[in-house]
């Protein structure tokens, strides 16, 4: 039967495969196939799996939540058997001895892993530009970045290689390249889904999350990887409530707060228009919209790249030579061999972050950098409590500019940080968020080229039922 996988959603594709519309073998065959014909330019995997998952095609249980359903993962998490390169170098060689939870609930529901995508190097980044290990391209403009850090994921789905991926979101990492890339992003609340086998950046920050084309393909891929795990003691020990049932709910009366702080910040003003626009059509469905103040808004991003890097450099140093991943070939001794794989292995933005991270951790520089930051970050969660107390959630664009050109921030790191100045405090303060595509911007000096804008919506802790009606909601809207 001939049918175009690059359209389907997850519930979509699940409905075709029950009705024997046509076979799991032949849905992962046509994701191969435009895997195989596109991403030679688009540059959003980093390797495919097509023997292995043909084969799980073929024995897939139709009856499971996402039965034979095709998917894709960023490459910091772990699956049995396959390299996890995290993007770098120094994980050169490497296989996974074990499937990440995340992964194996995945696998359990039923879902295929077709390949790895590319990210930044360990995480660190919002272009996918620091990945050691290739360039990837935005789907809706090649000569632009697909946003980071995880954009191979967004990019694979963006261009409807897949109809869903994992990513992880530490600062932004899953919400900002969705925006990008005209999908939609979601990191659930921190300890939602379990971080064992995801490599580790700021394990305070860091959350696994799902890129789908609609809402409602977020809430059927979270509800698989959701739920306690005893091998991460982080992970929430409460009830995982049903993320689909709500969804048809409506948003009638639901009190949307907009962050004044976020609003008057320097937001390109083609988006600031779509957002807007799509701030009116939430308005239309009746919510009500609440201009708020986040006071600490301002300290957002020194606080989290005082608490990112500062976790990072401890996470990065098991990163030895020794125990996995690239040795250098010709030290003279232990130290040496330390010295020369991590200066080899390492990329230089991961380079900056473990140097930075180890100084604001050094005795002497601890209590005004580390700890300063700690108590910083328990203010901007209070913000975001008082924040709660008044409204259901928070509206705001996902990044304050649009998908930028490759090359274009490279060379000034604060300019790349600036890129999440909005989906850095939902790490800090621990609670959920979600991105999702609400119209295309035109650009000025370049006709013809439209680029996708995210929304972002915030919500307290566990209020991802919430975020995921609001945004179903949002869609059917904007569909009818
Ligand atoms: N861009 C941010 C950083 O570089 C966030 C990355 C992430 O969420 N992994 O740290």
């Amino acid at each position: 039967m001939h049918f175009d996988s690059t359209s389907l959603t997850l519930i979509s594709a699940r409905d075709a495969l029950r009705r024997g519309d046509f076979s799991a073998r032949e849905l992962v065959e046509a994701c191969l196939g435009e895997i195989d014909r596109r991403d030679g330019d688009l540059g959003a995997f980093l390797g495919t799996r097509a023997e292995a998952a043909l084969a799980e095609a073929d024995q897939a249980d139709l009856n499971l939540p996402l039965g034979g359903l095709p998917i894709a993962l960023k490459d910091n998490l772990n699956l049995l058997g396959e390299p996890c390169s995290c993007g770098s170098k120094i994980l050169e060689g490497y296989r996974a001895p074990y499937d990440a939870t995340a992964v194996a609930r995945l696998k359990a529901a039923g879902a295929i892993v077709v390949g790895r995508t590319n990210m930044d190097e360990f995480a660190m980044g919002s272009s996918t530009e620091n990945s050691a290990l290739g360039r990837t391209r935005n789907p809706h403009a090649p000569d632009r970045v697909p946003g980071g850090s995880s954009g191979g994921s967004a990019a694979a789905v963006g261009a409807g290689l897949v109809p869903a991926a994992l990513g992880s979101d530490t600062g932004g990492s899953i919400r900002q390249p969705a925006a990008f890339c005209g999908c939609v992003g979601l990191k659930p609340t921190y300890g939602r889904v379990s971080r064992y086998g995801l490599v580790a950046y700021a394990s305070s920050l860091d959350q696994i999350g799902p890129f789908t084309r609609t809402a409602a393909d977020a809430a059927l891929m979270l509800q698989a990887i959701a739920g306690h795990d005893p091998r991460d003691s982080t992970s929430l020990d409460t009830p995982v409530p049903d993320f689909s049932s709500g969804l048809g709910d409506g948003i009638k009366g639901l009190r949307i707060g907009l962050p004044k702080e976020y609003f008057s910040a320097a937001i390109d003003p083609a988006m600031r228009a779509t957002i807007d626009r799509a701030l009116q059509t939430l308005a239309g469905l009746g919510a009500e919209l609440v201009e708020l103040s986040l006071p600490h808004s301002e300290y957002v991003v020194a606080s989290y790249y005082l608490i990112a890097t500062a976790e990072a450099s401890t996470n990065l140093a098991r990163f030895d030579g020794v125990r996995y991943g690239h040795r250098s070939a010709d030290a003279g001794d232990l130290l040496e061999q330390y010295h020369q794989s991590r200066g080899q292995g390492f990329g230089p933005e991961v380079k900056r972050r473990i140097l930075l991270g180890t100084y604001v951790l050094s005795s002497g520089y601890y209590d005004a950098y580390y700890l300063k930051a700690q108590r910083v970050r328990t203010l901007i969660r209070r913000d975001f409590e008082q924040a709660f107390s008044k409204v259901d959630l928070i509206a705001s664009p996902a990044s304050p500019f649009p998908a930028f050109k490759a090359g274009e921030k490279t060379a000034d790191p604060l300019q790349m940080y600036l890129a999440d100045i909005f989906t850095l405090a939902a790490n800090l303060a621990g609670i959920p968020g979600i991105s999702l595509p609400c119209g295309r911007m035109a650009i000025d000096d370049e006709p013809g080229v439209e680029l996708p804008v995210g929304l972002q919506l915030l919500g307290p802790a566990c209020s991802e039922p919430t975020l995921l009606r609001a945004a179903h909601s949002f869609e059917q809207a904007g569909s009818s």
